[in-house]
């Protein structure tokens, strides 16, 4: 990704105009799918209805990132509220990417949980 796009995203970023982009709608059904539309805040668990996708690196400093599957991960509106209201979600990079990762391992691994 070049200068001139970067600039492009984050000017879409304010304006919101990225919400409506195909590749922004794309990115998030792949994020959706990947968590299996269930709210990945520990202790949450909420699945279907209002689930948003939060950037984990945020869009705005790091719109290189921006369509990254491995950068999104799913959050139900309140948990993705609450994060954003205090800036907790700064504090939750590096816990949100180890639940990616570890979501990685039992994918490409054998060893597959069965919760429900
Ligand atoms: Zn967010
Ligand atoms: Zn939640």
């Amino acid at each position: 990704m070049d200068k001139k796009e970067k600039k492009r995203i984050k000017e879409q970023v304010i304006d919101g105009s990225i919400y409506k982009k195909k590749r922004y709608i794309q990115w998030r059904t792949r994020v959706f799918r990947r968590d299996r539309y269930e709210c990945q805040m520990p202790g949450c668990g909420a699945r279907g209805g209002h689930l948003q996708a939060h950037h984990i690196k945020m869009k705005y400093y790091f719109p290189e990132l921006i369509f990254h599957v491995s950068n999104g991960i799913t959050l139900c509106w309140k948990c993705h509220k609450e994060i954003h209201q205090d800036d907790t979600h700064k504090k939750l990079v590096r816990k949100f990417r180890k639940i990616i990762r570890d979501k990685k391992k039992v994918k490409d691994g054998k060893k597959r949980s069965k919760k429900d």
